[in-house]
């Protein structure tokens, strides 16, 4: 008998007996196929030795493969009504730990000192609540987290604009605050059939690796962001345009920008999304001088 949660007969079964209604302003959508919950566990290459952080464990589906897979589990679940399910179903792994709070409000470094020594590698593993992927994501690469990888599932659009190439119609300011962190690969495809309930979407899992250092290096990074979010302010335009719109007020401002992006090879004619991640960040270098 096969008794993973991750099956319908049995999530269903822990869903009755503890009479739990969906929240659907929780983006809860909870995995019922066993094959692709092990599939995201070997994209993040535990070891026995190894972590997982989880975000939104649910009824314990993702946790209790990723409890196979390594020597540690953290999760942290916002929804105080599964902390009981959770302690139930989880009942024999005893290496994972439930942290009741929401992940966006933790601080989240001070958990992890606590719980994981500075040997033991860190990935971050969770079926996303799609209401808040994007600032999950940006949480765990500004606040440093010290993971090695993580692998996520998202609504495919999302996904789509992370892993984006220049000149395509995905590639924006969100490709780039990722991808200067971490290298991004789609590593599977995931039908809305696998899901109770089912959602509107389709998804993706994606793992971005942190790299060592940011894939540029700028003056200000605050600066080389305000650039990158600048130049896609309105898509149609020019480069010179947005930017000219967005930054400071100041007499000589087109002179200056246009100058800025001769310095940068740039032509004023291009569009933001035609530009490499490196071009951003010499554009930025050459802005800065005259605008911080
Ligand atoms: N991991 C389970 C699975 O794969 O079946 C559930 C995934 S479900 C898409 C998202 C989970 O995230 C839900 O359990 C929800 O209650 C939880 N959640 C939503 N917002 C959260 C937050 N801010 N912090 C922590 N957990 C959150």
């Amino acid at each position: 008998m096969n008794k993973d949660i991750a099956t319908p007969i049995r999530t269903k079964a822990i869903l009755e007996k503890y009479g739990f209604t969906f929240k659907k302003s929780l983006g809860q959508n909870f995995l019922i196929d066993t094959n692709i919950l092990r599939n995201i566990v070997e994209n993040a290459e535990l070891t026995e030795s190894s972590g997982a952080v989880e975000i939104g464990p649910g009824i314990g589906a993702l946790t209790e493969q990723l409890a196979k897979a390594c020597k540690k589990v953290l999760a942290f679940e916002i929804d105080q009504r599964l902390i009981p399910v959770l302690k139930d179903t989880l009942s024999p792994y005893p290496h994972v730990t439930i942290i009741n709070q929401d992940f966006l409000k933790a601080n989240v470094n001070e958990v992890l000192k606590e719980y994981f020594t500075e040997e033991e590698e860190i990935s971050i593993v969770a079926n996303l609540p799609y209401y808040i992927t994007t600032p999950i994501i940006m949480k765990c690469l500004e606040e440093k987290l010290p993971f090695k990888n993580m692998v996520v599932m998202m609504q495919k659009e999302v996904g789509d604009r992370i892993a984006a190439q220049p000149g395509t119609k995905n590639y924006g300011s969100l490709t780039i605050a990722i991808q200067y962190y971490t290298t991004v690969e789609i590593v599977m495809h995931v039908p809305r059939t696998v899901f109770i309930p089912q959602p509107n979407v389709d998804s993706v899992v994606i793992r971005l690796r942190k790299r060592d250092q940011p894939i540029v290096q700028v003056k200000d990074e605050s600066f080389f962001f305000k650039v990158v979010k600048s130049s896609f302010g309105q898509r149609r335009k020019t480069i010179l345009n947005n930017l000219t719109n967005s930054l400071d007020q100041g007499k000589e401002k087109k002179e200056l920008i246009v100058s800025s992006l001769g310095v940068a090879g740039i032509e004023p004619s291009r569009r933001g999304e035609t530009l490499t991640i490196e071009e951003f960040a010499k554009l930025s270098d050459a802005l800065y001088e005259h605008f911080n």
